[in-house]
């Protein structure tokens, strides 16, 4: 319980948010010497494992690389049952973690930042929260997640609904019993397409609404053997020093072929091994030039869509299911555990809404314009204003008061996607201009927390108080990241990446495109040479600033 002298106090570094990122900055800087404090909206810890406890819901990179490399002992004690591990036993794991290195005392939960203002007479951070907080820091680690702001579409009449609807990614934590009921869910993106075979096996009856078909590939989920864990975790280190250096921070040896290089008869049976093989990283390096050329993606696409015709049974239906509207990983690409074939049970119907859309939602169910589906409940696995939405959902102000929301209205602004001007020693983990989303998100969380603890250290050892990025270097790398991105086949998808799923969200592509190494190369060499595209400036300077 806070005194109310907690609710008012000065500290070095405030947090935003309990997730992978928020708990490793917490025990980084903590370890500093600063004094830290954590809001956390949930009631634990967990972040995405703590909110999407959706039927289903597990991660898509596998668990002895979706892990912490932080801590040999952690990693040793920390044994995965799964390939991909379940919801709940990631969520055991964070718990642990928060137990293990004592971080709970300096979290406060139930607890939503709703401002965060700079003072630039004082040269701090005044943070208010729905709990009537309001405390000074020095720095803010904006921990807030980017997949953390769930968005559930505007359909007219969804307050009329007489029975129960839910969103993937704010689940009830007790749990949804499904039995005999008639569900009905939207959206077949990652979430959607975890959950549906689950529900599937449940539910009375489920109608999938279908907006958009999606490519998915074959997790190929399966217990981990405890000799094959054995031996990663003997060597460990290596295998995180190659994720460190591949592409999206995941251990796999880089492809060096081009698609159209090989003939049509040995693609196919490359296919053919990485579906076999399963996960999303056997099929996108496969070779070298699928995210960057069409004709070399078209290969890989037809070949994921002739699986799709061979699993589902009834043709039309297979149509249905097929992508063709995007080049295949535009959108991320999901892994599925039998997703294809739960379209082949009989109380399972798809509903194309390219061809029937919804108009409403009525007491009893969904109407399309092909008339209404009755249902007892409603999945939304809908999405996420993805990563700027949690930042933009709070009222961030920087110099001359200016709000992030005015700043970014075109677009999210930042250099090297951790910082952005105007707002000095504001951080932004895993955020828009960096390779977050597109990489292995603890990896990438880990490499931008221990820059921020490097810079936090730097600052402290120069007698510096402020640190900001300059405006040239921030359009510097927003032109670049923007150049990466026109290069490849990104843009062609209305996807989240691109802010498309959010009506009036301006089109950007939000990750940094060019790979985790060159990025934390980059990082890396700013920070060595004395932080370069950042003003650095000692507490009074910062104040007097225009
Ligand atoms: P989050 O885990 O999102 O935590 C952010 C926290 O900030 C939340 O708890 C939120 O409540 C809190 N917060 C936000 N705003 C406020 C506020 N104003 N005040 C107080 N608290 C606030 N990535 C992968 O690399 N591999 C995967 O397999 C993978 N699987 C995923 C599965 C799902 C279902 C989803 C949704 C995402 C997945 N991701 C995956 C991405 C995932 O979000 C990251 O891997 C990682 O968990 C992000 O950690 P984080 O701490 O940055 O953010
Ligand atoms: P998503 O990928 O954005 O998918 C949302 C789905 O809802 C899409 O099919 C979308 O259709 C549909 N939709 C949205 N608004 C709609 C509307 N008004 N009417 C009809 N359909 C609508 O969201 P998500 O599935 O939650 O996944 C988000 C990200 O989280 C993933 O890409 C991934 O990074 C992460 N994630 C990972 C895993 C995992 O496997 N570990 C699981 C879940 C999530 P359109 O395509 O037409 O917009």
């Amino acid at each position: 319980m806070s005194t109310p002298t907690d609710r008012s106090r000065s500290l070095d570094v405030v947090v935003v948010g309990a997730g992978f990122g928020g708990l490793y900055a917490l025990h980084r800087l903590r370890g500093l010497g600063l004094s830290v404090r954590v809001y956390e909206a949930g009631s634990g810890v967990g972040g995405t494992w703590y909110w999407n406890r959706y039927p289903g819901a597990r991660c898509d990179v596998e668990s002895l690389e979706y892990s912490y490399s932080f801590s040999q002992e952690l990693e040793q004690e920390w044994d995965w049952s799964e390939r991909y591990a379940p919801q709940p036993e990631i969520l055991r794991y964070i718990d642990h973690v928060a137990d293990r290195f004592d971080l709970r005392r300096d979290i406060q939960f139930d607890t939503r930042v709703t401002a965060a203002a700079f003072d630039e007479t004082l040269g701090r951070w005044r943070v208010t929260t729905d709990q009537g907080d309001d405390v000074s820091a020095r720095f803010c680690v904006m921990a807030t997640g980017c997949l953390s702001a769930a968005t559930t579409p505007d359909i007219p009449g969804l307050q009329s609904f007489q029975g129960d609807w839910f969103h993937t990614g704010q689940w009830p934590h007790e749990g949804v019993d499904f039995s005999g009921k008639r569900v009905g869910i939207v959206g077949t993106g990652s979430s959607g397409i975890q959950s549906i075979p689950v529900i599937a096996r449940q539910a009375s009856n489920l109608v999938v609404f279908q907006r958009t078909p999606n490519f998915s590939l074959p997790a190929r989920n399966e217990p981990l053997a405890p000799d094959a864990q054995a031996q990663v975790k003997a060597g460990y280190g290596a295998l995180r020093d190659a994720a460190r250096g591949s592409f999206s921070a995941i251990a796999v040896s880089a492809p060096t072929e081009l698609a159209l290089e090989v003939d049509p008869a040995e693609r196919r049976r490359r296919y053919e091994a990485a579906w076999a093989r399963g996960g999303l990283m056997s099929m996108t390096t496969t070779f070298r030039d699928l995210i960057l050329d069409k004709a070399a993606n078209d290969t890989a696409a037809e070949f994921i869509r002739s699986k799709i015709c061979e699993i589902v049974d009834d043709p039309d239906v297979a149509r249905v299911l097929t992508p063709t509207d995007h080049p295949f990983a535009t959108k991320r690409p999901c892994l599925d555990t039998g997703y294809f074939e739960t379209f082949n049970r009989d109380n399972v119907t798809l509903v194309d809404l390219r061809q029937t859309p919804i108009t409403e939602i009525v007491p009893t169910g969904i109407r399309t314009t092909g008339g209404v589906h009755e249902l007892d409940c409603i999945v939304f696995a809908t999405g996420f204003d993805a990563m700027t939405g949690p930042l933009l959902r709070i009222d961030i102000r920087g110099r001359g008061d200016r709000p992030l929301r005015d700043k970014w209205s075109a677009g999210p602004r930042t250099y090297l996607g951790i910082a952005t001007a105007g707002f000095p020693n504001l951080f932004i983990l895993t955020g828009p201009g960096s390779p977050s989303v597109l990489s292995n998100m603890v990896m990438a969380i880990e490499q931008h927390v221990d820059w921020i603890a490097d810079c936090l250290s730097y600052l402290g050892a120069h007698g510096l108080d402020a640190i900001e990025a300059t405006v040239d270097a921030e359009d510097a790398w927003v032109d670049h990241v923007n150049q990466l991105a026109g290069a490849t086949l990104f843009p062609r998808a209305n996807s989240w990446y691109m802010g498309a799923n959010v009506p009036g969200k301006p089109r950007v592509f939000l990750p940094y495109v060019g790979g985790f190494p060159q990025y934390r190369s980059t990082c890396d060499a700013v920070a060595a040479e004395g932080y370069r595209g950042f003003g650095l400036t000692a507490a009074a300077a910062a104040a007097e600033r225009p």
